[in-house]
């Protein structure tokens, strides 16, 4: 479905639901759960440790970023071109591409795991539906 003028559509990383923000939004209250969600992309250019992370957006490792955190929810995907040590479920594909490092569980609909990519670690639970991130939540 077609998002209107100025609005976008994100899916709810906390319970799957659909809803549209305003597009410049950093986060949003989801209409069907009502909790505070964000749904800005998450970039990682540089190094970040710590926590985690949990967004309707998608989460970007650049090349040359490090992400180290416990746990990443991401509703629309992941995408590493850095390195990873991370727990992570996502809603939408992941890719995993070339130079890029990965430490950690992986539970996605589907992955693209490219030549050059280094998969250190981690239990891959690959066609999840989506629901698992709110089971998991
Ligand atoms: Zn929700």
């Amino acid at each position: 479905m077609p998002s209107g003028p100025g609005t976008r559509q994100v899916v709810c990383v906390r319970c799957t639901g659909r809803f549209e923000v305003p597009a410049p939004s950093i986060s949003a209250s989801c209409p069907r759960c009502h909790r505070q969600v964000s749904v800005t992309d998450v970039v990682v250019r540089n190094t970040r440790w710590g926590g985690s992370i949990q967004t309707c957006g998608r989460v970007l490792v650049y090349p040359g970023g490090a992400l180290r955190s416990l746990r990443i929810e991401a509703a629309d995907g992941v995408e590493v071109l850095g390195s990873i040590d991370a727990d992570v479920t996502s809603g939408g594909p992941v890719l995993i591409g070339p130079g890029a490092t990965w430490r950690g569980n992986l539970s996605a609909p589907a992955v693209e795991i490219r030549p050059g990519a280094t998969i250190l670690s981690g239990a891959f639970r690959i066609g999840a539906p989506a629901a698992a991130i709110a089971a998991a939540g």
